[in-house]
């Protein structure tokens, strides 16, 4: 048989890029996706298990409905994605490039970029971890983007940039901003659907993820319906499965116990930052989501001790020098992580 190197085949702007990885560690504690520790118990209606023959619903009609209910929007004003990360893909497939951020922040925006072959700028963001306004603007001066990603909460800062930064972003910017709210159900600040009505380049990003259904992949975009027509040119028919489609809609459905898991997440999430201030050996940063950014002197060797004792936590020094993220769990879990923290950054383990 001939031997073939597919990498020699594959477009140049491929070959930097690294499969995705999430790290399969056998722990027993598991702090490092910013999933919720917990899950719902639901099912998905038997109508849709007598109908796994035929193709879903491709508008995700009645989902839509649902949400737009809750967010008090119209159904034209939305669009559902296999996960937000799809959703990313598709607005960087219709739109083009440039695309800017600010760094550090969600990989995925720098990386979809670079496999669908667009120009990408990552902007530092200031000391505080807020945006840094003047080099921001610039950039959407110097390079026009066509989008502009700002994860608020951050991933994987944790805190909300200044809403006034935003706006004015969202005022100097030609092309679409999109606020990816991802955490905004675990953050005091408003968040920016509220907006929507003034600005049209504003798209607001959800997702279904950090509030206990990761599994399922539903995300969904809420912005003027011109730019959802747009988006659902390069949609792939079908992209959300029907059991995703019904079991999201039964989440919607049990609206107050996802609301009561979030308030013990958000009180959980003090406790752990009181707890880490009160280390010497580590730092953490506030945060308005479901995890918390810390520095940690030996972040490496301390993220190893971690793992040893059956807690993973991610380890960020790659992007922010001697840097951890640890999502909330449970209060059990948590207290377990605190245990194995004093113990690794103590010496003892
Ligand atoms: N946006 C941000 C800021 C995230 O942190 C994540 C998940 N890590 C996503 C989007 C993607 O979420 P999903 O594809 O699961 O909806």
């Amino acid at each position: 048989m001939k031997n073939i190197d597919f990498s020699k085949l594959t477009r140049p702007n491929i070959h930097s890029l690294t499969p995705y990885e999430a790290k399969e560690l056998p722990c027993k504690v598991r702090l490092a996706a910013n999933e919720s520790p917990y899950c719902l118990d639901i099912t998905p209606d038997k109508k849709v298990l007598r109908k796994l023959n035929r193709y879903p619903d491709p508008d995700g009609k009645e989902l839509k409905k649902t949400i737009a209910k809750n967010f008090k929007i119209t159904p034209d004003n939305i669009l559902l994605g296999n996960g937000s990360d799809e959703i990313i893909y598709y607005l960087i497939t219709t739109f083009g490039g440039h695309v800017l951020y600010p760094v550090p922040t969600f990989s995925m925006y720098g990386i979809i970029s670079q496999a669908i072959g667009e120009k990408h700028i990552g902007i530092s963001l200031d000391n505080n971890f807020d945006l840094d306004l003047n080099k921001m603007l610039s950039a959407i001066k110097k390079y026009r983007p066509k989008l502009v990603f700002l994860s608020s909460p951050n991933n994987p800062t944790g805190n909300c940039f200044s809403a006034d930064r935003i706006l004015k972003i969202i005022e100097t910017s030609k092309g679409i901003v999109v606020v990816d709210e991802a955490y905004q159900p675990f953050s005091s600040e408003k968040g920016f659907l509220p907006m929507l009505k003034d600005y049209k380049n504003l798209a607001i990003l959800r997702t279904l993820s950090k509030i206990g259904f990761a599994s399922l992949r539903v995300g969904f975009l809420i912005a003027d319906k011109g730019l959802i027509n747009e988006v659902n040119k390069v949609r792939l028919p079908f992209n959300l499965n029907a059991l995703s489609q019904s079991m999201a809609l039964e989440a919607f459905r049990d609206k107050k116990a996802i609301h009561t898991q979030i308030k013990t997440l958000v009180s959980e999430r003090e406790r752990l930052s009181k707890e880490l201030s009160g280390m010497k050996e580590v730092r953490p940063y506030p945060s308005e989501a479901n995890f918390i950014l810390f520095r940690a002197n030996n972040a490496d060797l301390v993220y190893q001790k971690l793992i040893r004792q059956g807690v993973l936590v991610r380890n960020l020094s790659n992007s922010i020098k001697n840097s951890l993220r640890v999502t909330i769990g449970t209060p059990e879990e948590n207290n377990f992580f605190i245990k194995a923290l004093r113990k690794s950054v103590g010496g003892k383990e």
